[in-house]
């Protein structure tokens, strides 16, 4: 790592907490029921009826972060999984079949498996694949794409009526009910922990920032995996201690800070320091990003149910481009952005289609520059070392003016 690079000291408590997260759920019978879940899912449901959760998302990032994922994609594609496919579903799907050869021996085996679309199309074949392969039953939660800013009320009673829905079915397959006491607690440590997450990221907007993106791309698994446990919640109160020390001794995340950048999609997990290293190194530091601000929205708990559909359809990717646009704008206005920097992911389809539009739209309103450099959150084979170095060194020539 760069010696430009400021160290968080919670880094620690963020490896305790993620190895203690994995290592309970290994624990056969422990963590029982187990539900394998999108990272869109309506966890703090299941949370309130007493179903614990792992997430093949996360897991698929720390096979891409070790290296790991593409011998066990290739298991998927020798299967015929196509390798167009996203590079979590078909590392997750190499790890279920071949698990002597996944890192921990693969996730544990679910009770059930619970996932929504409103992060992609990609998830409901890729559960269907692991309900059928490991006979399990599946609930798939349809949230219609926003074409329109606002969700309408037909679409806001659709899915809340899906969530009443949801709840019969736990019951129904694991004889569990909702425990209404539970069930407000999830949602109160769910949205302190979004808050939480919300705030911090907010207190980028100081000169320097105190955090880069890779910070943000490692502190981001309990608010992905943990949302609605107070483990989360304590995590996040000692990151932003952190984080508020850092700003109110004026110290960056990178030791010179000269340009402030935005990374839009999901990080490059194989090469998440070498990659921003090529930043840092140029005092360059990504203040702000798309991926990690999907997780900052909080749920209205006067009617939960509602409030839980509300925020669980408009997740970031199931808006329409120009709300992304729109989003971003305001994103590069509140942190002082210099430059975008887009990952067009070979995965992540819905994330990457229409980037150049938002890329000219985002210049035309801000005078902001913009990169995209193509990759891959998890499949090495789609990164190439040198043509990505000499676009980021064009792009760093040009922000130097
Ligand atoms: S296609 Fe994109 S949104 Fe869907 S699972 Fe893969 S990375 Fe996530």
């Amino acid at each position: 790592m760069s010696r430009r690079y400021r160290k968080l000291e919670t880094s620690k408590d963020l490896t305790h907490l993620m190895t203690r997260y994995y290592a309970t759920r290994k624990v056969v019978g422990k963590v029982r029921p187990l539900a394998w879940v999108t990272s869109g899912a309506p966890v703090e449901i299941l949370v309130g009826m007493g179903v614990a959760t792992v997430y093949p998302e996360n897991y698929g990032a720390l096979l891409g972060a070790q290296q790991a994922a593409v011998p066990l994609a290739q298991v998927a594609e020798e299967q015929g999984f196509s390798p167009d496919l996203c590079s979590y579903a078909r590392c997750h799907v190499g790890s279920v079949l071949d698990p002597r050869n996944a890192p921990q021996g693969g996730l544990p085996r679910p009770d059930l498996l619970v996932a929504s679309n409103n992060i992609c199309g990609t998830v409901i074949k890729w559960y269907q694949a692991l309900a059928q392969q490991l006979n399990v039953p599946l609930f798939l939660l349809d949230a219609p794409y926003q074409h329109e800013p606002g969700l309408a009320d037909h679409t806001l009673q659709y899915v809340a009526a899906q969530l009443e829905d949801l709840i019969a079915w736990v019951t129904r397959h694991t004889g569990r009910r909702l425990n209404q006491h539970k069930f407000e607690q999830a949602l109160q440590l769910s949205n302190e922990a979004v808050t939480l997450w919300r705030e911090i990221r907010e207190l980028c907007q100081a000169r320097p920032s105190p955090l880069n993106a890779p910070d943000l791309f490692l502190t981001m698994a309990p608010i992905v995996v943990l949302r609605g446990s107070k483990d989360a919640v304590t995590f996040y109160r000692k990151l932003k201690a952190e984080v508020e020390g850092r700003v109110s001794r004026g110290e960056g995340a990178i030791m010179e800070e000269r340009y402030r950048l935005l990374w839009d999609n999901i990080a490059i997990w194989y090469r998440l320091f070498r990659l921003f290293s090529l930043f840092t190194d140029a005092g360059a530091c990504f203040v702000v990003d798309t991926y990690t601000n999907a997780w900052s929205v909080s749920v209205d708990t006067d009617d939960p149910i509602l409030g839980l559909a509300q925020t669980y359809s408009t997740v970031y990717i199931n808006q329409s481009l120009q709300a992304r646009a729109d989003q971003m704008v305001d994103l590069v206005e509140r942190f002082g952005v210099d430059g975008l920097v887009f990952h067009s992911n070979r995965s992540c389809k819905p994330y990457s289609l229409g980037q150049y539009e938002v890329l000219e739209e985002i210049g035309r309103r801000t005078g902001v520059p913009g990169l995209i450099l193509e990759a891959d959150m998890c499949d090495t084979r789609l990164y190439a070392d040198e043509p990505i170095k000499n676009r980021i060194q064009a792009f760093l020539d040009l922000l130097a003016g």
